[in-house]
């Protein structure tokens, strides 16, 4: 079981505009986009539901990752499908519609097995669900989560719950100052801090990230792109390069390797927003994460004399 990571999110299909066109129910959904990125890394075993209109290519994505998906429903009805556009900014989503159809009446059962992995991600779904997972996983060595504004608006007392049963939290940083409040990032950080997480990791678009641990900062931008086809994914995706680096470094984590995470988590990210839905990221290499990461590295390091 060691490194292992359990995640439950929405496996979705997804319509977005963007500048570059616009794509009807697309893959999609925080798991699948999670799940890609983190098995990049270690084992990864899905939770969720999807209805009787899921594909199996759709399915085969995971499964060609070595993703367990035994963790993931099949019942009648039609998959969840979210519909967003990106005008202007492409950092922020606009949401046009959510349907939960079979998530509506999901109730997440995790096997024997899963509840003993070690590393466990709460991706965007109904908090309630979050919560349910928790009660159902044997002491894991690392917790992390996410939520949206849909969630925070909905269910903000449970959000807050979730909040104070994990050591991390991945979240935008609209997100972030909707959640607490504060007027900007870095007081939003703070707040978030009092509330249980240990790490907060508030993602800013391509403006990158910032990192809030034991009292320090650490803050980086994206990858330079030029072109940016659909940005959707990219926090997803940031948590699966994030927990996955960390499922293989030593627990408790040393600062460091907490700052490395991240840093992979937005070389990933930047693969996604490549290309609409998992076109991008399905096949992708680690050598070629690799290879970005060293691009990156030149950009935000000053070379020695
Ligand atoms: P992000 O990484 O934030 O861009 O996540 C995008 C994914 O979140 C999309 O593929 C959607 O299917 C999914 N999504 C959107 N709204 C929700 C929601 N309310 N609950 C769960 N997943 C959602």
């Amino acid at each position: 079981m060691s490194s292992e990571i359990v995640v439950i999110g929405s496996l979705a299909y997804d319509t977005i505009s963007t500048p570059s066109g616009k794509k009807d129910r697309t893959l999609g959904g925080s798991a699948n986009y999670f799940s890609v990125a983190s098995s990049l890394f270690t084992k990864v075993n899905a939770v969720g539901v999807v209805g009787e209109d899921y594909g199996d290519n759709d399915i085969n994505v995971l499964k060609n990752r070595g993703v367990d998906v035994s963790g993931v429903q099949i019942v009648p009805g039609k998959t969840f499908h979210w519909e967003g556009k990106y005008e202007g900014d492409l950092n922020e989503a606009v949401t046009l519609a959510t349907e939960l159809n079979v998530f509506a009446d999901f109730k997440p059962q995790l096997s024997k097995e899963y509840s003993k992995s070690e590393f466990v991600f709460l991706a965007n779904i109904d908090p309630e669900i979050q919560l349910e997972v928790l009660e159902q996983v044997d002491k894991p060595k690392f917790i992390a989560c996410d939520t949206m504004n849909f969630w925070i608006e909905t269910k903000k007392s449970d959000v807050l719950k979730v909040l104070s049963k994990v050591d991390a939290i991945l979240i935008n940083e609209t997100e972030a100052m909707m959640l607490t409040k504060a007027p900007n990032a870095v007081s939003a950080a703070k707040e978030i801090s009092k509330l249980g997480p240990k790490i907060i990791v508030i993602k800013r678009g391509e403006y990158g990230f910032m990192l809030f641990q034991e009292g320090n900062f650490f803050i980086l931008p994206a990858f330079p792109l030029e072109t940016i086809v659909d940005p959707t994914g990219a926090g997803d995706t940031f948590a699966g390069g994030f927990m996955g680096y960390l499922s293989k470094m030593n627990h408790p984590f040393k600062e460091e390797d907490v700052r490395s995470a991240c840093m992979y988590g937005t070389v990933l990210a930047s693969f996604t927003v490549e290309d609409f839905s998992l076109g991008r990221i399905k096949n992708l290499p680690l050598d070629q994460v690799e290879t970005r990461l060293k691009e990156y590295k030149k950009v935000v390091t000053v070379p020695k004399a």
